[in-house]
């Protein structure tokens, strides 16, 4: 007797997409802006958060409650994470693009010299930042599939692995076995902004390149989520939009990441649009009050979720936020490919604030009572 073979059932694929379609942009705006003094106080006192909390908490009726949420901020984070800020520095690997983004050094349409490093520019790089105390790096390209693509990564990951515990990425996004493939050979986590979810605006400040996709960059998450990556980094590009309404997004995408591939951590970033030699300005202007409110209102929506803090921010701003919820900075940053090893000046992604070494970082870390953290994983914890 003939079998019949059973059809195969494949497991339904999720996406973000089907969440943030059920969302008007105005609509966000709408609730966000419609929060009052009772619903900001309802939300402080909730044990746990939903996503109209955090709506409250970011909204202008909060304003008067920041030193609240700061406190209930710091003792969550204290709570989950204890006294620890980590420390990671990015390598630029890279500078090639073949995007225009309207807010970037690096956009294909400015006049600079592009540079990739090689094996032997990538080696004196890893020299200087082992030599400053790094365990944790970032590598950073621009988008350029043909000649800083999977290849060159795997190449990349090959030479860094003996050196650093722990690798991540923030690069053009890829398809979910590169990025199966690539966590084989020590991928940590990785970083992938949406810079905005109003699409129209996207388009504006996206114009050309691969980039342009709206779609294929919101996929991203799920795809390295799918992979199996250990930790995916969220985040919007503050001042393209109205920074509460990208904000809910981002949250938005947050939870439903944490609840659809749970056994993943997650991390959220908040870089503030800078001067570059493009002269972008910001459309939407965040005050250092505001990006209080922000970062403390993750903090109480999520008490797991990493939040990072680059050398964007001055000095002064990031000394401050120590006790409000951060868990990670970036310090000594260069932007620039080659920067660490060769002090010649080469055109930078972005302005730096931030400029003090990792070491006078970490004494002020200490001063504020935490433990600065050069490495808090070890591939030996995946077996
Ligand atoms: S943001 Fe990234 S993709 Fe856009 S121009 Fe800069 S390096 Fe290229």
């Amino acid at each position: 007797m003939p079998t019949t073979a059973l059809p195969r059932t494949q497991p339904a694929i999720t996406s973000f997409e089907q969440t943030f379609n059920d969302w008007a942009w105005e609509d966000a705006t709408a609730l966000i802006h419609s929060r009052t003094a009772a619903d900001v106080e309802r939300a402080l006192q909730n044990p746990t958060r939903d996503l109209r909390d955090f709506a409250a908490l970011i909204s202008p009726a909060a304003a008067p409650y920041l030193e609240r949420m700061a406190a209930l901020a710091n003792q969550a984070t204290l709570r989950r994470f204890g006294r620890v800020i980590q420390l990671y520095a990015p390598l630029y690997l890279s500078n090639e693009c073949q995007n225009i983004c309207t807010y970037c050094g690096f956009s294909m349409d400015n006049a600079l010299e592009r540079k990739t490093l090689n094996p032997a520019e990538i080696l004196r790089e890893t020299e200087v930042l082992k030599a400053m105390g790094y365990e944790h790096v970032l590598l950073v390209t621009g988008e350029a599939n043909r000649s800083v693509g999977m290849p060159y990564f795997e190449q990349a990951f090959n030479l860094l692995r003996p050196h650093f515990s722990q690798l991540s990425l923030e690069v053009q996004p890829l398809e979910e076995q590169d990025y199966r493939r690539l966590t084989e050979l020590g991928l940590h986590s990785v970083l992938v902004y949406q810079e905005t979810y109003r699409q129209e605006t996207y388009k504006v400040h996206h114009p050309k390149g691969r980039k342009s996709s709206f779609a294929y960059r919101l996929d991203t998450p799920d795809r390295l989520g799918r992979a199996g990556v250990h930790k995916i980094g969220l985040g919007v590009l503050i001042g393209l939009e109205d920074w509460r309404s990208d904000s809910f997004f981002t949250a938005m995408h947050l939870r439903y990441l944490s609840r659809t591939y749970w056994r993943t951590k997650y991390s959220i970033s908040f870089p503030r649009l800078r001067p570059h030699a493009g002269g972008l300005q910001p459309t939407s202007i965040m005050s250092d009050r505001e990006l209080v409110q922000l970062i403390t209102a993750y903090r109480l929506l999520d008490p797991d979720v990493e939040l990072s803090l680059s050398t964007r921010e001055t000095e002064r701003f990031r000394d401050n936020v120590i006790p409000l919820g951060v868990t990670t900075f970036s310090a000594g940053s260069k932007t620039n490919p080659g920067g660490y090893a060769c002090a010649e000046e080469s055109l930078e992604q972005f302005e730096i604030s931030d400029e003090r070494s990792p070491a006078e970082v970490a004494a002020v870390i200490r001063k504020s009572g935490y433990q600065p953290v050069w490495k808090d994983w070890d591939r030996g914890y995946v077996g």
